[in-house]
């Protein structure tokens, strides 16, 4: 009833269930956990999939592929990861399925892992995000590493090895992770950027040597202190080439096998949620051809380089940015596409769910746009911070047009941009959104955000 009022209400009604249930009865998520998995019977796999960035395109690509070998799925909404997301997801699912598959909040992983008790559990990566809400990244670490620590045995761990933060907590599990990774081949940077996150080893505190730097602070790593080293991985990342902003190709290579993949989506970071999706659905034996014939069907997640199309055929590209690496591997994705868009939104905003403090942009790396885009918009609820922070990048004050109000600055965009591009922080990306509801341009976030078993009807924001 809860989530009908709150649908009624214009509300996703993703959470409030499962809020109000977790009030009434504190152990609510292990009780729906066992329901499911008594009515599923013993076939039900529950994957729990964390990152600081690319958890919910990680999940949506592994909700396709599942979808792909016709497996029934239930899986939470994006934004709906934490505990009463979780916990409305459960409710929700009355049926039997061979697949539970949960985006989870990093700072929740800990619990809803206790209580959950998956099958798998697949770490991407460890970024600073949000430290007004989840403290110091070392935080959240030393919490998933005591996670990884009292894992039942039956719980497979797959893991990035690139990413030296991640790679020590999945060290910490009982039973040996599946790791993936770069493959020798695949092409980087050799020194770690301005805002990497992880410059020492956990170990011994030495500067970590990178052979090879891809994203971030993942790469192939080695500590010339005590000897560890990036595991070896089993499932590589073995090549990308960006066909345009809406389409790579991806090799990935597993064993024997090498799987040529067509991704809707661009950027290396967006390869590295495939490599993890991939790693996954092969450790829950769903076959390569539906592995490549679900991520063939599979459209960008809600504001995850999506497209909105406009009345007038032009297609709105919203991306959401929402910490230091993510900016900045934004930033480098759309410079390095054959043509970049020379003018871009971009939406700074302050609320809760995007970090009270916006002083981590100050963090991020802007300059590969420098070179492209010639005019920016700053807009959010912190465009003169924006518009100051993009000033220092090089641009010029007579280059940035700063406009408070969103529907204007979006009006602003529409009026000079042939490929109108934003680059949204996450209550930006919601306010946005509302304002193109109401134009009657773009379905609201959940109507969206369908699951990709109905991957044949138009994706998010295709159709009204
Ligand atoms: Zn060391």
């Amino acid at each position: 009833m809860a989530g009908i009022a709150s649908r009624m209400a214009g509300r996703g009604g993703t959470s409030l269930p499962g809020q109000l249930l977790a009030r009434l009865s504190p152990d609510a998520l292990a009780g729906l956990a066992q329901r499911v998995r008594r009515r599923s019977g013993p076939g039900l796999r529950m994957v729990v999939v964390s990152a600081t960035n690319g958890k919910t395109t990680t999940a949506a690509m592994l909700a396709a592929m599942a979808a792909g070998a016709g497996l029934r799925v239930s899986h939470n909404l994006s934004g709906a990861n934490l505990r009463s997301g979780i916990i409305t997801t459960l409710m929700d699912t009355t049926r039997p399925v061979d697949l539970v598959l949960l985006e989870v909040d990093e700072a929740t992983l800990p619990t809803v892992v206790q209580e959950l008790q998956p099958d798998v559990v697949a770490l991407g990566n460890l970024f600073r995000d949000q430290l007004d809400r989840y403290g110091e990244l070392d935080t959240v670490q030393e919490a998933w590493e005591a996670m990884a620590r009292s894992l039942p045995s039956h719980t497979q761990l797959v893991a990035v090895a690139d990413d030296p933060r991640v790679a020590n907590v999945a060290a910490q599990a009982p039973a040996a992770a599946t790791w993936a990774g770069g493959g020798p081949d695949l092409p980087g940077s050799e020194r770690l950027p301005d805002h990497a996150d992880a410059r020492t080893c956990d170990a011994c505190g030495t500067q970590l040597d990178h052979a090879v730097v891809w994203v971030g602070h993942l790469g192939a790593w080695s500590c010339p202190g005590c000897g560890r080293t990036r595991p070896v991985p089993q499932v590589r990342l073995a090549g990308v080439s960006t066909a345009d902003i809406d389409r790579q190709q991806v090799t990935i290579t597993a064993g024997d096998d090498e799987l040529r993949l067509e991704l809707a989506l661009p950027g290396l970071f967006n390869a590295y949620n495939l490599l993890l999706a991939v790693a996954v659905a092969r450790s829950i034996d769903i076959p390569t051809s539906s592995i490549t014939s679900g991520i063939h069907r599979f459209r960008a997640a809600f504001g995850r380089f999506e497209r909105v199309a406009l009345p007038d055929g032009r297609r709105l590209l919203l991306v959401l940015a929402k910490n230091p690496t993510g900016l900045s591997e934004v930033a480098r994705t759309i410079a390095e596409v054959p043509h970049p868009p020379p003018v871009v939104l971009v939406a700074l905003s302050d609320g809760i769910a995007d970090g009270r403090d916006p002083s981590w942009t100050w963090d991020a790396d802007l300059s590969p746009l420098r070179p492209h885009v010639s005019e920016v918009i700053a807009t959010g609820t912190r465009p003169e911070e924006m518009a100051l922070r993009l000033a220092y990048d090089g641009w010029a004050r007579e280059a940035i047009t700063v406009e408070e109000d969103l529907g204007s600055a979006l009006d602003e965009l529409l009026d000079r941009a042939a490929d109108p591009t934003c680059v949204l922080t996450y209550t930006a990306m919601l306010e946005l959104r509302r304002i193109l509801r109401r134009r009657g341009w773009a379905r609201s976030m959940w109507e969206a955000d369908q699951p990709p078993a109905a991957a044949s009807a138009p994706g998010p924001g295709e159709a009204p």
